[in-house]
């Protein structure tokens, strides 16, 4: 739940939602439980909260980050680690923080995933119904790492909030080698943390245990406002990161997480790397991370990431799941072992070593492949794009649209593939319109509706999908790729190559007929 900050500042609100999700666990799942955020502005004194209302409700054990602090990646490592039976997360992920800012509450089961939407239903039905809540009245607890509290039945421990983390990064990669490279200057590094959560980690983990000097782990002080910032790692809010990787002084490896570390953004020396090349990459690559070792067995990504990584997979002869758009849609193939690595275009990576994705795992996939190969990630980049073609890849945002308008667009092209097939866009043309339908391998769940596709006989395709619906305004979300297989041709940008798709995507959907508009409000 993701609401401004105001409203969970209400008497009894973060009280009622913590009860909420006790009451949705059934009594055997009221062991052990991790809680940590973000730390942004009202974590704090939520965390007070919720540790009075698990020990008002016997809960067995509570783990809590130090101060309350735990990334996102972090709580999901704990779950597992400690075999808890969930963990609550405090977060809004790159949202803004601050008074009149973003705050949220998340649960996420035991295998440390995101809570799947019959846990999250039940949660909102205990929302709608509840009428007490258990309370224990404790004193404010001071989180300090290693201190532990006994009240009533519960046991409150308070973890380092980077410990654990740092322990498993180092079970997955070559420290020491990556660290010989950092060390040795043949591979240089720049993070920014964006004063967001994994500035902590990035001091541990890039700072003193890889070598990467402290000045260039900017923005690593957490504040609980971000610095005022947008902590959102992409090309418009980390602009200081991606301005200096494109100029004079650019280190080999740029790269940035969001307000709570399960976000990336990839940068080479002069080059971005887009979320769906640069998981594209870590598949052709593999090879390169101690912890896919021994293969992939099977990737996915979410549906409207490029195909790039379909290719790949191809190559390696492994499957290659596609999923809705929502990271709690790889848990299923993670925990079956169906898929090691999985991604989605809105900057999220990661392994079957959490079930969050992973912003500081992505920086050091790549520098475990930068390490290896000794060849810059614009040449990594340029020689995957010769082997399997390039997918230019952006997103146009329709936003602030009226719900029932935007809905229309989405059912009028549903509808429109005998209209549409044959139509030309250059040298392409439509063979295909259809709706993407999910139906989880492992479990049979069925999820319906998840947004029109466009495909071409070469395989470009335009993806268009509804997201923010269930208010008055919905964004429509049109994600433009184009397959070009000429090696001449590659080295162009990739908002500008799109432009006539994206102006074809405009045309087909009715998109300014409908909403006035004939150009998105944002382009990604
Ligand atoms: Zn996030």
């Amino acid at each position: 739940m993701r609401k401004k900050v105001d409203v969970f500042q209400q008497p009894h609100y973060v009280a009622n939602f913590t009860q909420a999700i006790v009451n949705a666990l059934s009594p055997e799942q009221r062991g052990r439980l991790v809680v940590g955020g973000d730390g942004r502005y009202f974590n704090a004194e939520a965390i007070q909260v919720i540790l009075k209302v698990l020990v008002g409700n016997g809960i067995r054990e509570v783990l809590v980050g130090a101060d309350g602090i735990l990334s996102t990646p972090a709580v999901s490592n704990l779950i597992r680690k400690s075999k808890a039976d969930g963990g609550i997360v405090l977060s809004a992920s790159h949202n803004p923080g601050g008074p009149g800012k973003d705050f949220g509450i998340k649960f996420n089961n035991a295998s440390g995933s995101p809570a799947p939407e019959n846990i999250t239903q039940a949660i909102y039905d205990q929302t709608r119904s509840i009428s007490e809540y258990q309370w224990a009245d404790l004193p404010e607890l001071k989180l300090e790492a290693g201190s532990e509290y006994t009240f009533l039945d519960t046991k409150i421990r308070v973890v380092d909030s980077v410990d654990d983390y740092a322990a498993l990064m180092q079970t997955l990669f070559d420290f020491d080698r990556i660290g010989d490279a950092i060390r040795s200057g043949g591979l240089s590094v720049c993070f920014d943390g964006m004063h967001a959560v994994t500035g902590p980690y990035a001091r541990r983990i890039f700072g003193d245990l890889l070598g990467v000097s402290q000045d260039r782990l900017w923005n690593c002080d957490a504040l609980t406002d971000f610095g005022g910032g947008h902590p959102d790692p992409n090309r418009v809010y980390a602009k200081t990161l991606y301005d200096f990787m494109m100029g004079e002084s650019a280190t080999d490896l740029g790269a940035a997480s969001d307000g709570d570390g399960d976000r990336n953004m990839i940068m080479g020396r002069g080059a971005f790397v887009s979320p769906s090349d640069s998981l594209a990459l870590i598949a052709q690559h593999h090879q390169s991370i101690p912890q896919f070792k021994s293969g992939l067995v099977g990737v996915a990504r979410s549906m409207p990431t490029s195909t790039a990584l379909d290719r790949v997979a191809q190559h390696l002869n492994i499957s290659c799941y596609e999923t809705p758009t929502g990271w709690k849609f790889f848990g299923n193939l993670l925990d079956q072992g169906l898929v090691r690595l999985c991604g989605e275009e809105s900057f999220g990576t990661s392994g079957d070593h959490v079930r969050e994705k992973d912003g500081v795992w992505t920086v050091l996939c790549w520098l475990s492949i930068l390490a290896d190969k000794q060849v810059s990630a614009q040449e990594l980049l340029a020689q995957h794009w010769t082997s399997f073609g390039r997918s230019y890849y952006c997103r146009h945002d329709y936003e602030g649209l009226d719900a029932d308008k935007a809905q229309t667009i989405i059912d009028q092209l549903a509808g429109a593939k005998g209209k549409l097939l044959g139509r030309k866009m250059g040298a392409m043309s439509v063979a295909d319109v259809n709706v993407f339908r999910y139906e989880d391998p492992v479990d049979g769940s069925v999820s319906e509706n998840q947004g029109v596709r466009v495909v071409f006989d070469d395989h470009s395709r335009v993806v268009y999908r509804l997201s923010g619906t269930g208010t008055d305004s919905a964004t429509l979300r049109v994600y433009l790729e184009q397959i070009e297989r000429d090696a001449q041709n590659q080295g162009a940008d990739a908002i500008v190559y799109n432009e006539s798709l994206g102006q074809f995507a405009n045309d087909i959907a009715d998109i300014q007929a409908t909403t006035g508009l004939s150009e998105p409000t944002v382009k990604t």
